[in-house]
């Protein structure tokens, strides 16, 4: 008999989608639990239900009170648990459904964005010994003082992740409608193919770079604790990708993929006086507004005087122009410009740590298609460069074929070998 494996299947909103969706889930789960394996299910609500939710809210008040919103929003994950649960029920399969509070996902009090701190397994742990499946709702958990909360959109994954550390399953899949994680996105580039196998690390640059599969958090749990991820799709039994511990071969991979972000704006303030705490004055009333900044290059002074340059948002925008005008005069500087159609490009991998040229070689194909860069920035394992707008379809494509498509030229043997 083949191994009793404990599994973590996490649904997403699309792969619930209908009652039809349900349906089919349930017969996916009752062929692993007819193999005998142990399975909790962590289901997002059906597909639109928390957009509905947020603009009923919405329609009923402007500024809606963050715990009721939280207490609302997490009514969507009820509505799948049960229904799934109810389809397993009625093809022989014992399943119960469980609610944040009932299992006590424990997170701080963050409403919209909170963040787990432990979970009580106990309940499922029964379950599993009754041979029940448990079906847990995602998104959703409850504070010290049984507030309902809710993880951030997306958070589903999050859910899924923790609870299959907590359980120290031997796998968390995540069931969704693609079929895995892609070099890039498909829609922009119809070469890009589907990865195997990826490190979290990259996984985790590729999510906070702009691939949506998972939640950026959910990859930080699933590193922390190794919990191996599959990321494969709900509407077949194909193998999809999985983000797991780094492997050496790994690190032959100059670029895994390539990710873009759109919609965001591009801030600079002229001549900023240069002495120190100027950059704090700047942008710490900006994160008390919650705006969140990405890329921030300050150039070299001159006379005293420097530019600073950052991006955020384009959301953002509007609110991150009137505070800068306000420190700008408060500081003495010379003024603020804005370009609010600019996105930003990255390519990511873990086999840059040990070889030199990627960038060179980046840059160099972005001149080739004309393509301006406005900003650069670094780290171990990505490049990010900021565009116009307009030019990020053509981008991705360029870099896609450059370093991953069937004629990429592999660059000169490792640093110093
Ligand atoms: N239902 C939540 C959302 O739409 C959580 C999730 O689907 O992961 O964001
Ligand atoms: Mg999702």
């Amino acid at each position: 008999m083949a191994e009793r494996l404990r599994i973590v299947q996490k649904y997403g909103g699309t792969s619930v989608g209908s009652p039809d969706r349900i349906r089919a889930v349930a017969a996916r789960i009752k062929r692993s639990y007819d193999q005998g394996h142990q399975i909790a299910v962590v289901s997002s609500a059906m597909s639109g239900e928390t957009n509905r939710l947020i603009a009923l809210a919405k329609d009923i008040s402007p500024n809606p009170l963050p715990r009721e919103l939280d207490s609302l929003v997490s009514t969507g994950e009820q509505v799948a648990c049960a229904l799934v649960a109810m389809a397993l029920a009625d093809i022989g399969v014992p399943a119960v459904s469980l609610l944040g509070h009932q299992i006590r996902i424990q997170t701080d009090s963050s409403f919209g964005r909170a963040r787990i701190r432990s979970i009580d397994v106990s309940r499922i742990e029964q379950a599993f010994a009754e041979r029940q499946v448990a079906i847990v709702a995602g998104f959703q958990g409850v504070d010290e003082n049984l507030n309902i909360t809710t993880l951030g959109r997306g958070g589903s994954d999050t859910s899924g992740v923790a609870l299959a550390a907590a359980l120290k399953a031997d796998v968390c899949e995540i069931l969704t409608d693609v079929t895995g994680v892609y070099t890039t996105d498909p829609r922009v580039c119809p070469d890009a193919r589907k990865l195997d196998r990826i490190s979290y690390d990259e996984m985790l640059e590729l999510a906070s770079l702009g691939a949506k599969v998972l939640q950026i958090r959910s990859v930080e749990i699933a590193k922390r604790y190794q919990v191996p991820v599959h990321v494969r799709s709900s509407f077949d039994d194909s193998e999809g990708t999985w983000v797991v511990p780094e492997e050496k071969k790994m690190e032959e991979i100059l670029v895994s993929g390539v990710a873009f972000e759109r919609d965001q704006a591009k801030v600079t303030l002229e001549g900023v006086p240069d002495s120190p705490g100027l950059a704090a004055s700047i942008f710490v009333p900006l994160s008390e507004a919650g705006i969140v900044i990405d890329m921030i290059v300050q150039n070299v002074g001159v006379e005293g005087r420097t530019d600073l340059t950052f991006t955020v948002p384009q959301g953002d925008l509007a609110a991150t122009k009137t505070i800068c005008e306000r420190i700008v005069s408060g500081i003495g500087a010379r003024g603020v410009k804005a370009s609010p159609n600019v996105a930003k490009v990255s390519v990511v991998g873990l086999g840059m740590r040990n070889h030199a040229g990627v960038a060179a070689r980046m840059f160099e194909v972005l001149a080739q298609e004309g393509i301006n860069i406005k900003m650069i920035s670094t780290s171990e394992i990505k490049i990010s460069v900021i565009v116009d707008a307009d030019k990020v379809d053509q981008a991705v494509r360029a870099l896609h074929s450059a370093f991953l498509g069937p004629n990429a030229r592999s660059l000169e043997s490792p640093q110093g070998a």
